[in-house]
């Protein structure tokens, strides 16, 4: 198959190169001239592990190009895959379709003889009749398949998310675009990953209903874990407990500073613009964000009630700035919540994250980015773990101890035993572990 793949970010560079590798013939276009030229010389422009190899392998096989020029590679496509951003609108909380529909057009007018045009942009209900509309009316000749293929790979595991995925959803209301969705997919569906076919906004709305419960449960574990706290439990032995109920399952029962990252936050607030406009709210989804919201503050002040009550003047060390391990992407992460308002109860922050310093340099103001974790420790009043990359899962306490202020240490991952911090003098807090007198 030849795939046209339009964006290339972490989706659409990730989806190419996989795409690539199960042996389609692929060419992604960003608008972005610095990311492809970067591509062109065998750069990676974002932290995905495995991304590297990969793109450089089917690169050299000819398998996997990289252009500006969108006309081209649609030109000649059998699928042409949507994979641009679709941010909050500012202002309003919607999903920010100009991208999306922009490359419609684009499009549009570039595309010659029946063609498959599959938005794996995570898009709200009806955007697929917008986006053909819109090729429809550009061009009126245009003979286009507008198809559903929503995204749920991870940041930080995103090659094995798309070559293992649970499943894949594609939502169509062109039969002729069965055969080639299952032609694209044949590999996976090869290795026993169910490809379930749906209508087109059933599709588009699996993808919110998904992430909307991901991030409710998120939520929900995050307020058992306060609870916890008031009342001598540990919210780890519950997460166990509950997570061993199959119909409850272990995953995303970790209880930590909220959710973040490019995906949870925009996609639930969309979810419950579009519920509310259609005159049915999603109240369980519209109390996650108000809650996740609230809670990375108040993770701010877990830091200040360890401090003593007041951070003024105060050290402050921050390891981990990205959402989570494995990634460079700092969008909405809670570390940029909780160093504002640590700096603006008057702290200094120092900062140490291993692939996140240069994003989040552009995102906050009066940090001293250090080269480690003990570097960032260095006569600090707190060392606060905000988000848990592996560097931080073995810490030299003894060495932390000698260089810090004061031996305290705020673990927003739950990442330590406390009695393997205690025993080193150190003073510990952490989520939803409650101590009983
Ligand atoms: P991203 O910002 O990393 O990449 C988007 C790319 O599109 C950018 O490189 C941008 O330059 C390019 N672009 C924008 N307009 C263009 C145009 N007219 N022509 C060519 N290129 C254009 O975004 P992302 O994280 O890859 O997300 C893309 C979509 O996938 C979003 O809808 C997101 O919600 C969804 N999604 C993301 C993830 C994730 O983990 N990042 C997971 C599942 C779904």
């Amino acid at each position: 198959m030849r795939i046209a793949m339009i964006g290339s970010g972490y989706v659409g560079l990730v989806s190419g190169a996989c795409l690539a590798d199960f042996g389609h013939d692929v060419v992604c276009v960003d608008k972005a001239a610095d990311k492809i030229e970067a591509l062109k010389r065998g750069e990676i422009p974002i932290f995905e592990p495995g991304l590297d190899a990969l793109v450089a392998s089917n690169a050299k096989a000819g398998r996997l190009s990289f252009t500006t020029d969108l006309r081209g590679p649609v030109s000649e496509a059998d699928v042409v895959f949507i994979a641009v951003g679709t941010p909050s609108r500012r202002g309003d909380g919607h999903a920010d379709l100009s991208y999306v529909y922009g490359v419609a057009r684009e499009i549009a007018s570039a595309v010659k003889g029946f063609t498959v045009v599959v938005t794996k942009s995570t898009v709200p209900v009806g955007t697929g009749d917008e986006v053909e509309r819109i090729i429809l009316e550009t061009n009126p000749d245009a003979d286009v398949a507008v198809v559903s293929n929503p995204e749920f790979l991870r940041e930080g595991a995103a090659i094995g998310d798309f070559k293992r995925p649970d499943r894949i959803v594609v939502g169509l209301e062109d039969e002729r675009a069965r055969e080639t969705m299952t032609e694209v997919y044949r590999p996976l569906y090869l290795n026993q990953s169910p490809l379930l076919f749906t209508n087109r906004r059933t599709s588009e709305l699996i993808k919110y209903a998904g992430n909307a419960f991901l991030a409710m449960k998120i939520t929900f574990i995050n307020e058992m874990a306060d609870l916890c706290e008031r009342v001598g439990a540990d919210v780890q032995g519950v997460a166990r407990g509950i997570g061993l109920d199959g119909r409850i399952g272990s995953k995303f029962l970790h209880a930590g500073p909220g959710y973040g990252g490019s995906c949870f936050p925009k996609d639930t607030l969309a979810l419950v613009k579009t519920a509310q406009d259609h005159d049915s709210p999603v109240r369980l989804i519209e109390t996650t964000v108000a809650v996740n919201d609230q809670r990375k503050r108040a993770m701010a002040r877990k830091v200040v009630a360890a401090c003593g009550g007041d951070v003024r003047g105060k050290t402050i060390a921050i390891l981990g700035l990205t959402f989570k391990p494995n990634t460079d992407d700092m969008r909405e992460a809670p570390s940029l919540s909780i160093i504002q308002a640590l700096q603006d109860g008057g702290a200094r922050v120092r900062a140490f994250d291993p692939e996140g310093m240069k994003a989040a340099n552009d995102l906050l103001s009066d940090v001293t980015y250090t080269k480690d974790a003990y570097d960032c420790a260095t006569k600090a009043d707190v060392l606060v773990i905000v988000t848990e990359w592996d560097a931080f899962r073995a810490l030299d306490f003894p060495r932390l101890a000698e260089t810090m202020a004061a031996p305290v240490l705020v673990d927003l991952r739950n990442v330590y035993k406390p009695e393997e911090v205690t025993r080193h003098g150190f003073s510990y807090a952490s989520i939803g572990r409650g101590t009983t007198r």
